[in-house]
């Protein structure tokens, strides 16, 4: 009964588009499927946005489903990626209201991304660093909006600012190539940026991403000694989250290495065959992750890039 009541929503609203759109019923379930993706961004729970205090040093921002880390050091605030403008501004207030006047020591960019790195204007920070090759992206893209590092890194690196031993994790090639992970081993913590969630299951397929590269960076994450675990969208957690996520994408490869033993090497170009490949993911993948959030919305990007990725090498 739970499993009828869960896609209530979602057979009204297919049932209604198919009504209104009796012409084009495949364009219906299309817009179906999109608009039910609602329920993964977390309208509602995920508006708006809030500073709470993690640990003596260390708070976390959130701004509608994007999080990130403010560390409160003795030479001012370190802070990581500052999405965009209005995200930015509403940090600010959010500051104020907290007493932290402090003034931005440092501001920190996960990756080239520019929905992590537009409108760091508004914090006035003193230094901005990212990695050395988000420079190259940019320079192909319009990043008026992005304000320009004043230090280019490249691999790992650790900064000691006020007192805070803050490391940096290139990512190598993952989520991009410019990826890093900030850990706080005094502070037990570690962020990432678009790189693990918390039982929540990776939008879209999981843009611009080397699955191979991710899981190498993943189980190294995994092996560093820390007790909370702050991802760049929607909840935190504890240190398992990430372990359990690093399984959930070798989980994907396994199923798709017993595809490809089931199903052949080629892509299947038939209706039956194309059909039963997608059950035996889903099966297998419902099964452990039914659960997460955002399952229903993105298991069908996830089988799509899993199975693809698999075949192509990525
Ligand atoms: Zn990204």
């Amino acid at each position: 009964m739970k499993r009828y009541s869960k896609h209530f929503p979602f057979v009204v609203g297919l049932i209604a588009a198919l009504l209104m759109a009796s012409c084009n019923p495949k364009r219906a379930i299309m817009k179906v499927a999109v608009g039910d993706m609602e329920g993964y961004f977390g309208s509602g729970e995920y508006d708006g946005s809030e500073l709470v205090k993690l640990t003596d040093r260390v708070y976390t921002y959130r701004w509608t489903w994007y999080r990130s880390i403010v560390i409160d050091t003795d030479e001012g605030l370190v802070i990581t990626d500052p999405f965009n403008a209005e995200a930015a501004a509403a940090l600010k207030e959010h500051l104020k209201e907290a007493g932290l006047t402090k003034p931005v020591h440092t501001l920190f960019y996960s990756h080239y991304h520019f929905d992590h790195t537009e409108g760091g204007a508004a914090l006035e920070p003193q230094e901005i660093v990212a990695h050395v090759k988000c420079p190259t992206y940019w320079a192909d893209l319009d990043a008026s909006r992005v304000l320009a590092p004043t230090k280019l890194i490249e691999g790992d690196q650790t900064l000691t600012i006020g007192g805070v031993r803050i490391e940096l994790i290139y990512l190598g090639k993952t989520h991009t190539d410019t990826l890093y992970a900030v850990y706080l081993p005094e502070e037990r913590l570690l962020w990432t940026a678009d790189f693990a969630l918390v039982r929540t299951i990776l939008p879209i397929g999981g843009p611009d991403y080397y699955f191979p590269g991710a899981i190498k960076a993943m189980e190294r994450l995994a092996a560093l000694d820390f007790d909370t675990f702050v991802p760049s969208h929607f909840g935190y957690g504890k240190k398992q989250d990430l372990v359990d996520y690093v399984a959930f994408l070798k989980d994907l490869q396994d199923i798709a290495g017993r595809s490809t033993e089931k199903f052949g090497r080629e892509f299947p170009r038939d209706r039956e065959t194309l059909q039963d490949a997608f059950d035996f993911y889903y099966d297998e993948l419902e099964g452990r992750y039914g659960d997460w959030h955002g399952f229903d919305q993105n298991v069908l990007f996830v089988i799509v890039r899993t199975s693809t990725g698999a075949r192509l090498g990525y």
